[in-house]
């Protein structure tokens, strides 16, 4: 018998048991840094940038020089020199002087703001401006983009190529990460094959899914493949991955038939906190420890899996490598009614419409190919009897 909990229960009861994992930090090289998640607020040393530099090709001026000029009255301003890129400027400029200026060139001082070359004329010597500018014009002032000593990125930021940018700019060339977490993924079933099978046998999909997943959340995957259905075959098994893994899933004989091994070995090599969740699909789930690491029980149906890693592992993966909860893609209405009454919460898969609303990819359990078609997923309360066309929904990345 399943003694079924609320998924809401479920997710507080992993992260209760992970709070007592100290998640372990490492330092990595910037160019290996991608997806990587951070441990620890970085702090700008530096202001960026680190000098008032120009956004324009043409001219580093005193903006009071140019006040009023235009096409008929142009400003005449001597030329006292040209700044090189990626030097300091060797001078300074007085009131009614220019210096030749490239993008991103730095500002001599006395200069407050650039001309583009496009309003000027070179006549030797002196510069004709035809336009006026304010202080500040076309001029990226120091710290404008980060002002040294605030927070450019948070912890618990998964790093994309746009923070790598960032850190490449603040020059964080060793970048302090989350480990890895090491996670083992065990297939369980006496039908399963990788290969050809034969009448009544099933290719092992979850071993693939599951680690792809995981994968995809950050861990580093150790995957086992499959073990047929005898106890002492599933123990040994979960002993040996014990022995590396910092956490442990096995899909396959977590409900409570003759079969449904999972639960009396975890049940004996540690010990089990929950056997069932109110979720559709996803009810025989179990959750435990041994040898203080967590361990997973996960339906066989590939899809039930999947959700059930979607929604709970991925719940201690958050724990562990501190991320933010996970918030919906976005909001739209439903094509059609929705209808459902299971005493569970239900996870349905979505398609959006031209429209933008979304359809429901009903599914049989069993199919797994859904996956691939949906653009999201839904989320029906335990307590509520569906919902009707047009109600607008949040959807989850699947
Ligand atoms: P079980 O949870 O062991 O009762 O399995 C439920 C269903 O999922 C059965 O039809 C199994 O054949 C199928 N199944 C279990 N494990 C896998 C797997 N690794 N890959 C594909 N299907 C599986
Ligand atoms: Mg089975």
């Amino acid at each position: 018998m399943l003694h079924v909990i609320t998924k809401a229960q479920a997710a507080a009861c992993v992260r209760e048991q992970l709070k007592q994992m100290a998640p372990r930090t490492e330092t990595v090289a910037l160019r290996q840094a991608l997806r990587r998640v951070l441990a620890q607020d970085i702090v700008a040393a530096e202001d960026i940038p680190p000098f008032d530099r120009t956004t324009v090709d043409g001219y580093a001026v005193v903006a009071a020089d140019t006040f009023g000029a235009g096409a008929s009255l142009p400003a005449e301003l001597e030329i006292v020199g040209e700044i090189a890129m990626g030097e300091a400027p060797a001078f300074s400029l007085k009131r009614g002087q220019c210096a030749k200026i490239a993008t991103g060139g730095m500002l001599p001082p006395g200069a407050d703001a650039a001309v583009m070359v496009e309003h000027t004329d070179d006549l030797g010597g002196v510069c004709l401006c035809y336009a006026g500018v304010s202080p500040g014009a076309n001029v990226t002032k120091r710290g404008d983009d980060v002002t040294a000593g605030t927070v450019a990125l948070q912890k618990g930021t998964v790093l994309g190529a746009r923070e790598l940018g960032v850190l490449a700019m603040l020059g964080v060339y060793d970048v302090p990460v989350f480990q890895k977490p090491a996670v083992a993924v065990i297939s369980t079933g006496d039908e399963l094959v990788t290969g050809t099978p034969k009448d009544g046998q099933m290719r092992d999909v979850n071993s693939f899914l599951l680690s792809a997943a995981l994968e995809d959340a950050g861990c580093s995957v150790r995957m086992y493949g499959a073990v047929k259905d005898q106890k002492q075959a599933i123990t040994a098994a979960l002993e040996d991955c014990l022995q590396t893994a910092d956490m442990v899933l096995l899909s396959g004989g977590s409900s409570a038939g003759t079969r449904d091994m999972t639960v009396e070995i975890l049940g004996e090599k540690g010990e089990v906190f929950f056997h069932g969740i109110a979720m559709k699909p996803g009810k025989p789930t179990i959750f435990g420890t041994a040898q203080g690491k967590p361990v997973f029980g996960l339906p066989g149906h590939p899809l039930a899996a999947y959700f059930v890693c979607r929604l709970i592992v991925f719940e201690a993966l958050r724990a562990l490598l501190c991320l933010p909860p996970e918030e919906p893609v976005g909001t739209a209405p439903l094509a059609v009614n929705l209808p459902s009454n299971h005493g569970r919460e239900e996870y349905l898969c979505v398609q959006k419409q031209p429209d933008g609303s979304l359809r429901p990819l009903h599914t049989k359990s069993g199919v797994i190919s859904v996956l691939t078609q949906a653009d999201g997923f839904v989320c029906v309360p335990r307590d509520a009897e569906g919902f009707a066309a047009g109600t607008n929904v949040a959807y989850y990345k699947v």
